[in-house]
């Protein structure tokens, strides 16, 4: 499935998979901005943890630990998709219900948010985008090192964006969105190599409740 490491990235099937967690590398050989390109060279990003199993238990021990977190932070992001930040149980209805949590890099909850783009007639009024600003009002601060960003549906080109400037460390979504994914799907901006700063990226965690609740909207 991964077999070709220039892309397009491939949307696993089964779910609950990682794509390529890849923080942390300065550079490497497949960047066309450098002049050492050297054609097949192995991809930097795409070594170690990559594969099944690879990042979630099989072959890391923490992996299982992580799986375990993630999985929960996004059933939490699920009851934000639905209930909406003021926790009243009736978001807008002509909200897609999409769900973010922010947390810290020690676990703490830092923030939530819902998509309100009717509610305030806010084109910028994703989920993310609005966990990412009450984080950063709460901490006092724009960047947002070590925090984890949970979110029920793949970011979109604003979204990811937006988690690459608040310097988020992980970010984990729930289904994936062939049409204007940006964290694997139509594009990768969470994992361009071109940019000094890289999340982790988890996808498909929980996927298979993340699409029941949009299907359940679109119907
Ligand atoms: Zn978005």
């Amino acid at each position: 499935m991964r077999s070709d490491p220039s892309g397009p990235w491939p949307v696993p099937a089964g779910g609950g998979e990682p794509i390529l967690p890849h923080g942390g590398e300065p550079s490497d050989a497949t960047d066309p901005a450098l002049e050492t390109v050297r054609p097949g060279q192995p991809t930097p990003g795409r070594t170690g943890r990559v594969g099944p199993g690879a990042d979630e238990g099989l072959a890391d021990p923490d992996g299982a630990g992580r799986r375990q977190r993630h999985e929960v932070w996004m059933r939490r992001a699920l009851e934000v998709a639905v209930t909406g930040p003021d926790s009243t149980g009736d978001g807008d209805a002509d909200d897609i219900p999409v769900g973010a949590v922010l947390y810290g890099p020690d676990g703490t909850e830092l923030a939530i948010g819902r998509n309100e783009r009717e509610l305030t007639g806010d084109p910028t009024g994703h989920a993310e985008v609005l966990a990412l600003r009450r984080a950063a009002q709460r901490l006092g601060r724009w960047r947002l090192d070590g925090c984890t960003l949970v979110v029920t549906l793949e970011p979109c080109t604003m979204c990811a964006g937006a988690l690459v400037l608040a310097r988020v460390g992980t970010v984990v979504f729930g289904a994936w969105e062939p049409k204007t994914g940006a964290a694997g799907s139509l594009w990768d901006v969470l994992r361009d190599r071109r940019l000094n700063h890289r999340p982790e990226v988890y996808g498909g965690v929980l996927e298979t409740e993340s699409a029941a609740l949009l299907r359940a909207f679109f119907r």
